[in-house]
């Protein structure tokens, strides 16, 4: 019997998923993804899929799944994350996923609880139709602590050839969006006491140099840059310590720098280039080393995946042009790896992380029919 989109839903918000500690801490969280994993696993177990979890980090799991039918057809991943956002400042109950007015509360009901369940809904009757493709299920952990879990996930068994991944687009097609980058900057000097500064060299004062050409020089470059429908990168300086005691002159001044680059301009040749500019431009080093990457999505708009998806959504009279959003996603990871992805989902970005949450339940519903439709349209056009 195929699932109920909305039942399904209701079960995925009552259970606490919130990310709070990013694997990158090395922290051990309260709450883990633990539970919504099991309860998603057991769930795929009863269609007749193979599950396997894998942790990303102490009882931090991903979750795979496959269903293949037959070897000659494409693989069709499904992926949506297992974690949601905090509840600090939300003025609804975030695990009761109380129904009102056609809407459903609570905190994940949109980013991505809502696209979980059309997913669940959409594979509870793929799985039992002569037209699917090799179906897949993803799991993922920490994505709200900047697409750590999918980062970390390794896959084997055969390639997959296509993924959708679930965020509160509308129900909109998107095939791109920024890569996300931060990094640090470090500038040194030379230590000297507070009463002769001149026999020093101010590392505050270096990085302060780095830092008015960032904002002169290197933002209005990047606001300037355009690609994959999207015009203008940032950069943003949010973090700054150097200096040890008062009557010390400084021999060291880090500086962490927050990047959102269009795609087509790939963050770690940006980084690159940027540090051997700003020896030239600065006369001295900065040092610079990776906090962290995600990367931009880009994906050709004739793939078969996009077709796919824009013949289930034309069938219905909807908006079916690829869109651009600007902030990251799980799909970026997984097209890194050569594997075309869209990003696609019930719900609004507006409300995702929002403090009164919620998901129309006529839109899930009418993703889980969409997901459906473009994996079978999928599996037509390439077998
Ligand atoms: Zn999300």
């Amino acid at each position: 019997m195929a699932w109920d989109a909305v039942e399904l839903l209701k079960e995925l918000v009552q259970i606490d998923s919130r990310n709070t500690t990013s694997l990158r801490s090395g922290a051990e969280p309260a709450v883990t993804e633990g539970p919504i994993c099991d309860f998603v696993r057991g769930l795929l177990v009863n269609l007749g899929f193979d599950c396997a979890v894998q942790f990303a980090a102490p009882h931090r799991p991903n979750l795979i799944a496959r269903s293949g039918r037959d070897a000659k057809r494409p693989w069709f991943a499904f992926e949506a994350h297992l974690d949601t956002v905090g509840v600090d400042g939300m003025s609804i109950d975030p695990f009761s996923a109380r129904i009102r007015d056609g809407r459903l509360y609570g905190r994940g009901a949109a980013d991505t609880k809502g696209s979980m369940a059309a997913m669940l809904a959409a594979l509870s009757r793929l799985v039992r139709d002569d037209h699917a493709p090799n179906l897949i299920f993803i799991g993922a952990c920490a994505e709200e602590t900047g697409c750590e879990g999918i980062a970390r996930l390794e896959l084997d068994g055969p390639p997959i050839d296509a993924v959708v991944a679930g965020e509160p687009t509308s129900n909109r097609l998107v095939t791109a969006h920024k890569a996300h980058a931060w990094f640090q900057l470090l500038c040194r000097g030379r230590a000297a006491h507070g009463a002769r500064p001149e026999a020093g060299e101010n590392a505050i004062y270096r990085m302060t140099d780095a830092i008015a050409w960032l904002r002169r020089t290197v933002a209005p470059r990047l606001a300037a840059q355009t690609g994959g429908g999207l015009q203008g990168s940032t950069l943003s300086v949010n973090v700054i310590e150097g200096g040890r005691r008062l009557n010390m002159v400084p021999d060291e001044c880090r500086a962490a720098v927050d990047v959102r680059l269009v795609p087509g301009h790939p963050p770690r040749e940006f980084v690159q280039a940027l540090t051997e500019e700003a020896r030239q431009t600065l006369g001295h080093n900065v040092e610079c080393s990776w906090l962290h990457v995600s990367p931009g999505l880009e994906t050709d708009a004739s793939s078969p995946l996009v077709r796919a998806f824009q013949t289930a959504l034309n069938r219905r009279g909807m908006a079916s042009a690829p869109e651009a959003v600007s902030y990251c996603t799980d799909a970026g990871v997984l097209a890194a790896r050569g594997t075309d992805a869209v990003v696609f989902g019930p719900g609004s970005i507006l409300q995702a992380h929002a403090a009164e949450e919620f998901v129309e339940l006529e839109q899930v519903e009418t993703a889980a029919d969409i997901l459906e439709d473009a994996a079978l349209a999928y599996n037509a056009a390439r077998t």
